[in-house]
C-alpha cells in the first residue's frame, strides 16, 4: 500500500534511477545524460546499463512471475489502483520532470500525467474481468478455455510520450499477471523511473517491475532474444519495429507494436469551419507536431481551401512558443538538432517543389531546437512531407476537388494508424468511416486516443492494440481444457 516516501520534488534525482529487482542497479561506471531541449542543458546523468543488466532484470521477472501471476487479480488491481493514487498525487512534479526532459508545454504535460494514470485505473479495473468461457462441445465432453498471463513481457517505448507510453503496456501486463522489463527511450528516461519508483511505493513487488535503460540495441537484443522472454511490446519507428519483429522471430514471441503514422486529416466543403480548425491544431501542434497520430497531411476540397487556409494560419501564427516550465506556452522545441532538420529539409524541399508558406517556415528564436508553427499551401504527394512522418510543427495543406480524389490520396500510404476527417454529411462519414485504411479514425474532432480507444494501426503502422477493454489481451494467453465425461446412465 501507499507509503510516506517524500515527493518527487524533495527526492528527484534519487528517484529518478533505473530498477532491477525493486533496487537502483550499480553501473560499470559508465553513463548517459539527459538534456532538457529547451535549453539543451544536462538535467540528469543515468548510469548506461547494456546486455549484462538486462539479462539480470529478466531473470528477476521470472522469479517474480511465479507469485504475481498467482495473486488474486483483485489484489493486483488494489495495489494498481494504489499506483494511480501515487501518480496523480506526484502529478506536479510528474509533469515538471516530463516538460524537462521533453519540451511539451507544461499543460500538456500535465494532461500526459492524467492520462497515464487513465490507464492504470483502467486496466486495475479490466484486471478482475478477464473471464473466460465453456464450450459445449460435444456430449461425451467439456470444453473450457481460461486466460492466463503470457509471463515475462520486454517493452520498448519513445520519447513523445515518456509516460503515457509506459503505463499503456505496463498496467495491462501487470493487471494481466504478467512481469516486465521495460527500456524506455535515452532521451527521456526520468519519467519512466519515476513513475516505477512510485509503482514499487504502491506495492508492486520487486522484480515486477524492472526499468532499465543505456545501450539500446544491447538491451532491445537481450528482450527479443532471450527465451525468458514471453511477449514483447514496442511503441516506436517503423524502422525499428521492423528490424525488433524480426529479431523476436527467432524465439517465436508474441509481439505487439505501435509505429509510425502517416495521418490524413481531411476537410470537406460541408464542414463546420471553426471545428475543422480547432480539430486541425489539436490533431496537428499536440506535442509540436509529435506524435504517431498527428495529422501530416491536411487535405482540404476547393470550396472551403481558401477559408480554411486563412482561419488556419491566424490561429498558428498566435502561438506562444517557448520553455515550457516558464509561463503558458502552446509549443515547445523540437526533441533533437536532428529531428529540427528533418522540419528544416521538409519545408526547404515542400517550396523547392512548389509549396507557398502562409506562416512561419523558418527557425524559432525561443532557443537552439525551436521551429516556427507553420502552415504551407500548395503541396503535392510528390513531396517529402507527403510520404514520411515530419514530426513537427509544420501543417502542409493539399487541395482536393472531390470525395473520391480525397479517400484515394488519403489510402496512398504504407502507414495505417489514424485519419481524421471534418464532415457534416452522414452518407460520406460512412464511407470514409469503413473506406479509410487505418485502425482509428477522428470525426469532426482532432484527438482520438483515451484509455477507452483501442489504439493501434493496420498496414505497416503495427501489430496488435492498446487501451480499451481488448489491451490486456495483449498480454494474456488462452488455454483450452477438454474435460473427458464419464458415460452418462439414461435417467429412468
Ligand atoms: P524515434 O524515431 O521516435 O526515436 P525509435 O524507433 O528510434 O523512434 O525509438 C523508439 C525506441 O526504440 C527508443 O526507446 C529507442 O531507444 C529504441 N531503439 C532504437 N533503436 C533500437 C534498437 N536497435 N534496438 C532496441 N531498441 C532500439
Amino acid at each position: 500500500m501507499a507509503s510516506t516516501r517524500p515527493s518527487l520534488a524533495e527526492d528527484v534525482v534519487l528517484r529518478t534511477t533505473p530498477i532491477i529487482d525493486g533496487l537502483p542497479p550499480a553501473g560499470k561506471g559508465c553513463v548517459f545524460t539527459v538534456t532538457n531541449p529547451a535549453t539543451t542543458q544536462t538535467i540528469a546523468t543515468i548510469p548506461l546499463l547494456g546486455a549484462e543488466a538486462a539479462e539480470r532484470a529478466v531473470a528477476s521477472n521470472a522469479a517474480a512471475l511465479q507469485e504475481w501471476r498467482k495473486r488474486a487479480a483483485a489484489e493486483r488491481a488494489d495495489i494498481l489502483l494504489a499506483w494511480h493514487g501515487l501518480i496523480l498525487q506526484n502529478r506536479e512534479d510528474l509533469a515538471r520532470l516530463l516538460t524537462s526532459e521533453q519540451g511539451k508545454p507544461l499543460n500538456e504535460a500535465r494532461g500526459e500525467i492524467d492520462y497515464a494514470a487513465s490507464f492504470v485505473r483502467w486496466f486495475a479495473e479490466e484486471a478482475r474481468r478477464v473471464y473466460g468461457e465453456i464450450i459445449p462441445a460435444a456430449r461425451e465432453r467439456r470444453v473450457m478455455v481460461i486466460k492466463q498471463p503470457v509471463g515475462v513481457v520486454g517493452a520498448i517505448t519513445p520519447w513523445n510520450f515518456p509516460a503515457a507510453m509506459i503505463t499503456r503496456k505496463v498496467a495491462p501486463a501487470l493487471a494481466a499477471g504478467c512481469t516486465v522489463t521495460l527500456k524506455p527511450a535515452e532521451l527521456t528516461p526520468l519519467s519512466a523511473f519515476a513513475l516505477a519508483h512510485l509503482a514499487l511505493d504502491a506495492g508492486v513487488p520487486p522484480g515486477v517491475f524492472n526499468v532499465i535503460a543505456g545501450d539500446a540495441p544491447a538491451i532491445g537484443s537481450v528482450l527479443t532474444s532471450d527465451p525468458t522472454v514471453a511477449k514483447f511490446t514496442f511503441t516506436g519507428s517503423t524502422a525499428v519495429g521492423k528490424l525488433l519483429t524480426a529479431q523476436c522471430a527467432t524465439t517465436l514471441k508474441r509481439v505487439s507494436m505501435e509505429l509510425g503514422g502517416n495521418a490524413p486529416l481531411i476537410v470537406f466543403d460541408d464542414a463546420d469551419i471553426d471545428t475543422a480548425v480547432e480539430g486541425a491544431i489539436a490533431s496537428k501542434f499536440r506535442n509540436t507536431g509529435q506524435t504517431c497520430v498527428c495529422a501530416n497531411r491536411i487535405l482540404v476540397q476547393s470550396g472551403i481551401h481558401d477559408r480554411f487556409a486563412e482561419a488556419l494560419a491566424a490561429r498558428v501564427a498566435a502561438f506562444r512558443v517557448g520553455n515550457g516550465l516558464e509561463g503558458e506556452t502552446d509549443q515547445g522545441p523540437l526533441i533533437t538538432a536532428a529531428a529540427l532538420q528533418k522540419v528544416r529539409d521538409h519545408v526547404g524541399d515542400a517550396v523547392g517543389r512548389g509549396a507557398r508558406i502562409v506562416t512561419g517556415g523558418e527557425r524559432h528564436e525561443a532557443g537552439e531546437l525551436f521551429h516556427q508553427p507553420t502552415v504551407l499551401i500548395g503541396a503535392n504527394p510528390d513531396m517529402r512531407l507527403a510520404q514520411e512522418e515530419t514530426f513537427g510543427p509544420v501543417a502542409p495543406l493539399f487541395r482536393f476537388a472531390n470525395e473520391g480524389e480525397a479517400l484515394a490520396l488519403a489510402n496512398s500510404t504504407r502507414s495505417g494508424l489514424a485519419a481524421y476527417a471534418f464532415t457534416r454529411d452522414m452518407d460520406r462519414f460512412w464511407r470514409l468511416a469503413e473506406g479509410l485504411e487505418v485502425g482509428m479514425v477522428g470525426f469532426n474532432n482532432g484527438i482520438i486516443s483515451s484509455e477507452t480507444v483501442p489504439f493501434g494501426g493496420v498496414k505497416e503502422s503495427g501489430l496488435g492494440r492498446e487501451g480499451s477493454r481488448h489491451g490486456i489481451d495483449e498480454f494474456l494467453e488462452l488455454k483450452a481444457i477438454s474435460l473427458g465425461l464419464p458415460p452418462q446412465p439414461g435417467i429412468e
